[in-house]
């Protein structure tokens, strides 16, 4: 494996070609500053020949028999399992995720849900009878990828995995700020077997290239995680060409905690699902929702958790968390801590302040308490180390705080079992956790209202890059139709 050496290129045919952009983005390591690798910047004319490229690959692939499709994604799969280690390695110096998190939830979690989209591959109904009509699903034709930095394997996967087991081909246009191991995917599937140009990967700007294959009108669909703003740029553009469009957007996940809930075991799991790559998740959970009379127990629960954190370099033992990705994120998330001081909140542990070593972009893990639901750190999605914890006096009133905002990925509920699962039932979101209950990768990933729409993961992942076609015959009797 060796991403690095891949940096200048743009995979496009089933060879590393080099762009003839000559500019380059350079890929930092978040914390030291040191430059990893130069990439290419890509422009019009690298989205152009991609394109065209999995143009020409989608008629050979998608009559490929689907046994031959998950036998090529499996042997990429066991190639990225031999590679673990230099992986993990690799993703913590471009997103600074302390070095055994990057190994679980960054390189080994990717292969698990790639090997479940195998799996899942033989759950799909290729075709359904209904009456005298067959309903087949098919290919949606040319994919576009475009997916964020923060977790950069597993994106690339849950939507090139998905797409080539569907039979659609792809042009994947990872993010600027980590694009490396999407290098080492498509070194993995090329060399298990898949044909030249069903995989094209090209690197840049996402307001040159991205929109580039965005605005393409041979392109059918496209898959995009990242963040709501550029969601809505890319629905707008290609709604003109009227293509499909799956958003994995922001999130700003509620916890609720339920009378007779153990508020210190919610507030614990809460912290460590808020806190993990330094807050930088989509599915974080960064409300913790209390009765009033729970709110004491919650702050002594969050301020010792923080206070069993370690911040620092990705790569010292015992590390668990790192820094943000860039001084901009850094920035930002410094911003939106002070504005929600200076609107009222109370910091319990860390804050603008809290202790960081040098060098890198750090910011201290951070609880806020006193919290408003209409203030901006309670509605704004951070993507840092921000936990904010509000109070509640009645159960309506949790869920409807929990229900408030413009998100709605993920949520978590605990107390009594029945009582939580009833509140689960009335939480508008893609995903809710009831006691502690983890997400599944064969079960569908997505969110409600502004975090998006359409589904990752497992045969939903799968059919979200299907067409469905009726083919009506005149009776049931006369049904001719093999499904390959
Ligand atoms: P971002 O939206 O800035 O960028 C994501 C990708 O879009 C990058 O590859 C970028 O180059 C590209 N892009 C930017 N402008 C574009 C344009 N005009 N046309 C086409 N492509 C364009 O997001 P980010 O900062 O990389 O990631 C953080 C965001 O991602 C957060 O908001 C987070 O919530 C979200 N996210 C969502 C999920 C989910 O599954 N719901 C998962 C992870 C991250």
């Amino acid at each position: 494996m060796n991403p690095v050496g891949r940096a200048g290129g743009q995979f496009i045919g089933g060879r590393w070609e080099r762009s003839a952009s000559i500019g380059r983005i350079y890929v930092e390591n978040p914390a030291t500053g040191e430059i990893l690798a130069r990439v290419c910047t890509g422009d019009a004319a690298d989205a152009e020949q991609a394109v065209s490229a999995v143009r020409s690959a989608f008629p050979g692939w998608s009559a490929t028999p689907l046994e031959t499709r998950v036998r090529i994604v499996r042997d990429a799969c066991a190639r990225l399992s031999n590679e673990v280690d230099d992986l993990a390695e690799l993703i913590s110096k471009e997103v600074g995720t302390p070095l055994p998190v990057s190994r679980a939830a960054q390189v080994v979690r990717p292969i698990e849900v790639l090997g479940s989209l195998c799996d899942a591959a033989s759950e799909v109904a290729w075709s359904e009878r209904i009456d005298s009509t067959v309903v087949v699903r098919e290919p949606l034709g040319v994919v576009v990828a475009i997916t964020p930095w923060n977790f950069p394997l597993h994106q690339v996967v849950a939507k090139v995995g998905a797409a080539l087991l569907a039979g659609c081909t792809v042009v994947l246009k990872p993010s600027e700020l980590a694009p490396l191991s999407a290098y080492a995917l498509a070194d993995a599937l090329h060399d298990a077997g898949l044909p030249a140009g069903a995989l094209n990967v090209v690197t840049g700007l996402g307001s040159t290239v991205g929109e580039a294959l965005t605005a393409h009108p041979d392109v059918d669909g496209i898959s995009f995680t990242g963040s709501s703003a550029v969601g809505r740029q890319i629905g707008a553009v290609a709604a003109r060409s009227v293509k499909r469009v799956a958003l994995e957007l922001g999130g700003k996940g509620p916890s609720l905690v339920l009378p007779g809930a153990d508020t210190e075991t919610a507030a614990a799991a809460t912290a460590a699902r808020c806190f993990t790559n330094s807050g930088q998740v989509c599915a974080a959970l960064t409300r913790l929702i209390v009765p009033r009379d729970q709110v004491g127990p919650a702050e002594a629960a969050l301020a010792a958790f923080v206070e069993a954190q370690r911040i620092g370099d990705p790569f010292t033992e015992g590390v668990t968390v790192g820094p943000l990705i860039s001084a901009a994120q850094k920035e930002r998330v410094l911003a939106l801590l002070t504005r929600g001081i200076e609107d009222g909140a109370r910091v319990v542990a860390g804050g603008p302040g809290g202790p960081v070593p040098g060098g890198g972009h750090y910011v201290a893990p951070t609880v806020l308490s006193d919290v408003d639901p209409a203030m901006t750190i309670a509605r704004v999605e951070v993507f840092g180390p921000v936990l904010c914890v509000l109070a509640y006096d009645d159960v309506e009133e949790g869920i409807a705080i929990a229900n408030d905002g413009e998100y709605g990925l993920v949520g978590a509920v605990w107390g009594p079992d029945a009582e939580a699962a009833e509140a689960a039932a009335r939480m508008r979101m893609g995903m809710v956790g009831v006691n502690g209950g983890r997400l599944n990768v064969r079960a569908p990933f997505g969110g409600y209202k502004q975090s998006g729409h359409g589904r990752e993961f497992g045969r939903f992942g799968i059919e979200q890059f299907l067409e469905l076609k009726s083919v009506n015959f005149p009776s049931a009797d006369r049904i001719t139709w093999s499904t390959p």
